[in-house]
């Protein structure tokens, strides 16, 4: 079992400098994808070499999104939420993507509530992110686990992320997060980056523990909102 602690101020100028380049490659995308739909329509004979623009395009436009997410939450959308319904809301979005995968996803979030300040839009960019992952990971189906629980000793809401898929083998934990790192073909190696960076800005934490062969466990601590809340 691996476990990887991330500095807080890794990769700061990469994520402030990636956010700012995604913004300035927008216009000129949505620009290009318009006059791609029209010069498709009048060279209808050419439509093999549309297809592989539009996806080309497509793979810029997703890498591009998920930079965007670099930025820092703007604190007017920071709100007090409970974790639970932020994780319930992701396993339902990602739930048919799963069974068709025959993954099931098990979702254990306790009976309390789990306060956390957060911009929802960011935090479910997380957990869609690591559930992906997941899914991705188990080639031959299985189940996902996502809990929520209070560490009362930490002042932390915690919720992990286990699956049962291929794991990561010890030699590559450490490249986990950085960007670009991917071993699929069709990745972006940008998914957990993005996640370390929206939880760093949380001012919370991401515990990694993977066994090659066994799966994964991603582990997100957020500080505790819920006494804040109380005092207010
Ligand atoms: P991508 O999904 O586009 O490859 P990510 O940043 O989301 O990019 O993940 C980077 C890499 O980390 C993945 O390609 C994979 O090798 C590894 N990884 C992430 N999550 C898991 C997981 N749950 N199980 C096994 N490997 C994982
Ligand atoms: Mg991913």
């Amino acid at each position: 079992t691996q476990e990887l602690f991330r500095q807080s101020d890794k990769m700061k100028a990469v994520g402030q400098m990636a956010a700012g380049l995604a913004h300035e490659i927008r216009n000129p995308l949505t620009a290009i994808k318009g006059f791609v739909q029209l010069a498709e329509m009048q060279l209808p004979s050419k439509s093999e070499y549309f297809t592989i623009i539009k996806s080309e395009i497509e793979r810029i436009d997703s890498i591009t999104s998920e930079m965007l997410m670099l930025a820092k939450p703007n604190p007017s959308r920071m709100k007090v939420m409970d974790l639970r319904g932020v994780l319930k809301g992701v396993s339902q979005l990602l739930e048919t993507q799963a069974i068709l995968s025959n993954i099931e996803i098990h979702c254990r979030l306790g009976e309390e509530p789990g306060f956390v300040l957060c911009d929802e839009n960011q935090v479910k960019q997380v957990f869609v992110n690591l559930i992906k992952n997941a899914i991705e990971a188990m080639k031959y189906g299985g189940a996902i686990t996502v809990t929520v629980c209070i560490d009362r000793d930490n002042a932390e809401i915690v919720a992990e992320v286990k699956d049962e898929g291929c794991g990561i083998p010890e030699e590559q934990i450490a490249k986990i997060g950085q960007p670009f790192y991917t071993t699929k073909e069709k990745g972006t190696g940008l998914g957990l980056m993005v996640s370390y960076k929206i939880i760093e800005n949380h001012r919370g934490k991401i515990e990694v523990y993977s066994e090659a062969g066994v799966g994964t466990k991603f582990r997100i601590r957020l500080p505790d909102a819920g006494r804040q809340r109380l005092n207010s």
